[in-house]
């Protein structure tokens, strides 16, 4: 299944075939010697080859790219997987409620206090 991209900067989306690296080489001529001893640059940028709804394969930067959709999924439907290692939330409810062991009145169960006889109330986790 297809991996739809999203190109940033033309908002235009692109299914992505695949990833590599573009090099790219630019020679100028030297201060010194000239054509002798020219300057040579070499890099090489992530690129990816993506292909647009006529089928022409272009290679565009990846940075310049964001995945959007995978298998027909929204990258937003995979977020949960995605996150490493998520903690699972302990539900905050306002609404929990204890006995004071002491008097028996209702307690919020977050209370550090009993608000009626002062006991002081353990706080469960
Ligand atoms: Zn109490």
């Amino acid at each position: 299944m297809a991996t739809i991209v999203l190109h940033k900067a033309s908002g235009k989306r692109y299914i992505l075939l695949g990833t590599g690296y573009g090099a790219y080489k630019a020679t100028r001529p030297g201060l010194i010697g000239g054509d002798l001893f020219p300057n040579e640059e070499q890099d090489e940028i992530p690129a990816a080859s993506v292909c647009d709804e006529f089928g022409t394969i272009q290679w565009l930067y990846t940075n310049e790219l964001q995945v959007v959709e995978v298998d027909g999924k929204s990258i937003g439907e995979y977020g949960e997987k995605l996150i490493v290692q998520k903690k699972p939330q302990k539900k905050e409810s306002y609404e929990q409620y204890e006995a004071c062991p002491a008097c028996y009145v209702k307690v919020l169960s977050k209370q550090v206090e009993c608000h009626s006889c002062g006991l002081t109330l353990v706080i469960q986790e």
